[in-house]
């Protein structure tokens, strides 16, 4: 195993991402392989952790002042043993293909985890949306779209977003690959209602992480009644998180956006929840304004010198990362067990450092790994294809209660794996032990391909 690991460090030693998503994976599957000769006979490790098909092109467009810009485009096809490669698009300016490829491999193991017909896939661009008018980004859109098309299909890869990549993106993809393919399918999830998509879909990964959380503390004989809650990021995950938070009674404490964090102390509820939704979906403005309008709110800004970030050094019992990778290091953890956290949840994929994840297990607390507690978003994704293709559409209820169940089902799964493998309570080892059992067994019956 270590070897594996050191020839994928040799092979590519710009993707530390990647390595770190590949090294806990491997580290917890240890056990799996120990006990099937078969799985080390057919270098599943390695078969698995390259991906199948990965796509990187030119995107060439123009922007509002007739200037000519390039950006990179990318597309790694992870793996299909499970169905169609799955998973969404991310338009960033740190993208790199480390990034995707860390995000298509984690991919993977979600989509095992849902129960559907779904392998694993991630793509992108180093294109950032922020601050460009709705034309540049359409037209960025339909550039990037015009090779896309090529690779993907309702059968083949059906993409969907992710960070800088909401409805707005999704419509000009969608409305781009029509005009090529001339047809009308189910190439892309996330959707506008009125031409395919899904009810909850948008709220899908936040409702997803905090029905997780619920699950959790429902197994220790607690909820999420008047607890203190801080959430990071304030896009898409972060205001569903919140929204279910409220509901189910909690009390959310902070926001962030990639300048800075807000504490409010009096708690976001559904008035000021409405207030950010407005904000970063419509005026696409920065949560700093929340605390002009609140002047219960305190921001701070991101400040490049400090070794931590003082968003997890608020007082609370439930951490629900849920902006980027790694916003949560050693220093951050250790700040949360001090305070007393008994619950970190995952929206984000990856957000937590290794370091940060070993002070979480240390110290018992309740731990959810993204590839477990985020899969809400992917999974009604794959609800979102079915209803494509029967083209039907399912209330919103109906909906709902299908991600409870499915989020319900990843828990239990998790739980059982953690412990058939002898790591009682450990959501790491459960989810990357179930998740990758399942991919193992689809590949072993698929031959060598
Ligand atoms: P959005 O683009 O809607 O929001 C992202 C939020 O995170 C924004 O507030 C953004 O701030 C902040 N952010 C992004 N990059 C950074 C950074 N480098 N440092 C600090 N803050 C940052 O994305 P989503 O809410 O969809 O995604 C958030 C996370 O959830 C990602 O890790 C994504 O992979 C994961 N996820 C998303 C799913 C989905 O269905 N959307 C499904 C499963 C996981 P700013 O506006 O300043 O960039």
């Amino acid at each position: 195993m270590d070897t594996i690991i050191d020839e994928i460090r040799d092979r590519d030693p710009e993707q530390h991402e990647f390595h770190q998503a590949v090294q806990e994976v491997v580290e917890s599957v240890k056990p799996v392989l120990d006990r099937n000769i078969e799985y080390r006979q057919q270098a599943i490790l390695r078969r698995i952790t390259e991906p199948e098909r990965v796509l990187m092109f030119r995107v060439p467009w123009m922007d509002d002042d007739g200037q000519v810009q390039v950006n990179r485009g990318f597309r790694v096809e992870m793996n299909s043993a499970l169905g169609p490669y799955k998973g969404g698009l991310r338009f960033h300016a740190s993208v790199n293909l480390g990034i995707i490829k860390f995000l298509a491999f984690e991919q993977v193991f979600k989509n095992s985890l849902t129960t559907l017909s779904m392998g694993g896939g991630k793509g992108g661009s180093d294109f950032d949306p922020k601050g460009k008018s709705d034309n540049e980004v359409m037209r960025f859109c339909q550039s990037f779209m015009s090779e896309l098309y090529r690779h993907i299909g309702p059968n083949t890869d059906v993409p969907a977003g992710d960070i800088g990549v909401g409805a707005r993106e999704i419509g000009y993809l969608f409305g781009m690959y029509k005009r090529l393919k001339n047809e009308f399918t189910g190439v892309l999830t996330g959707k506008s209602l009125a031409w395919g998509g899904s009810l909850i879909r948008p709220e899908a990964t936040g409702y997803g992480a905090v029905y997780f959380a619920a699950e959790m503390l429902h197994t220790r004989g607690d909820s999420l009644e008047n607890k203190g809650c801080l959430v990071s990021g304030s896009g898409n995950v972060a205001q569903f998180t919140t929204e279910k938070i409220i509901q189910l009674g909690g009390r959310v404490l902070t926001l962030s956006d990639s300048s800075g964090y807000i504490f409010d102390e009096q708690g976001i509820d559904r008035k000021k929840l409405d207030y950010v939704k407005e904000l970063k979906n419509i005026r696409r403005g920065r949560i700093s304004e929340y605390a002009e309008q609140y002047p219960s709110a305190v921001y701070t800004p991101v400040n490049p010198t400090l070794d931590h970030n003082p968003l997890w050094g608020h007082k609370a019992d439930c951490g629900f990362p849920s902006a980027t990778q790694n916003e949560i290091n050693g220093v951050d953890a250790q700040h949360l067990v001090d305070n007393g956290v008994r619950l970190i949840c995952e929206g984000a994929n990856m957000p937590t450092t290794p370091d940060a994840v070993d002070i979480f297990l240390d110290h018992r607390i309740c731990y959810a790994p993204g590839k477990a507690a985020n899969a809400g978003g992917v999974a009604v994704s794959g609800l979102e294809m079915a209803q494509n293709s029967m083209r039907l559409s399912w209330p919103r209820k109906e909906v709902d209660d299908r991600l409870k169940q499915i989020m319900k089902s990843i828990h239990r799964t998790c739980l059982e794996a953690a412990e058939e493998y002898g790591n009682p309570g450990n959501y790491v080892a459960g989810a990357n032990i179930a998740g990758f059992v399942k991919v193992v067994h689809a590949m072993l019956d698929q031959g060598l391909v």
